[in-house]
C-alpha cells in the first residue's frame, strides 16, 4: 500500500498516526506528521468495550421467583424484624420494602442481592 501522506509505497508494517482527529496509514518518513497510534492498545480498547457491556447484561438478567414478595416478608417476620428494620438494614426505604413484598415493584439488582444476603434467601430463578 501507499503512504496516505506523500503517496510512496510503503515497505513493511504501516505506521498509523493521528492527524486532526484522523487516522492515517502513513510510511516511517511521514509518521512525524501526526501522534503515532498504538494500534495494538486500540484493540485492547475495543475488546474491554465489548466484555462491559456484556458484563452489565449478565447482572440486569435475573428472573425472581414466583412469590418473592411473600417469601421476604415471611422470613423477614420469622427474624422478627419490622420493614423499617430490615429496610434500614439494606440500605432502602421502608415504603419500597412493602412494594417489593406486595410484588408492586421488581427490586433491582443490588438491592435483591441486599434482600437475599440478609435474610439468606436465594429469590433469583
Ligand atoms: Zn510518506
Amino acid at each position: 500500500m501507499n503512504c496516505e501522506i506523500c503517496g510512496k509505497p510503503i515497505f513493511g508494517k504501516p505506521i498509523t498516526i493521528e492527524v486532526d482527529g484522523a487516522y492515517l496509514k502513513v510510511c516511517e518518513e511521514c509518521a512525524k506528521y501526526g501522534k503515532i497510534v498504538n494500534e495494538r492498545k486500540n484493540n485492547e480498547a475495543k475488546v474491554s468495550g465489548i466484555v462491559r457491556p456484556t458484563k452489565n447484561q449478565v447482572e440486569e438478567e435475573y428472573e425472581l421467583i414466583d412469590g418473592y414478595g411473600r417469601i421476604i416478608k415471611e422470613i423477614r417476620e420469622k427474624m422478627n424484624l419490622t420493614q423499617e428494620q430490615l429496610g434500614r438494614k439494606i440500605g432502602i426505604k421502608p415504603s419500597l420494602l412493602a412494594k417489593i413484598e406486595q410484588e408492586k415493584i421488581i427490586p433491582d439488582y443490588p438491592t435483591l442481592r441486599k434482600i437475599e444476603y440478609s435474610l439468606k434467601v436465594k429469590l433469583r430463578k
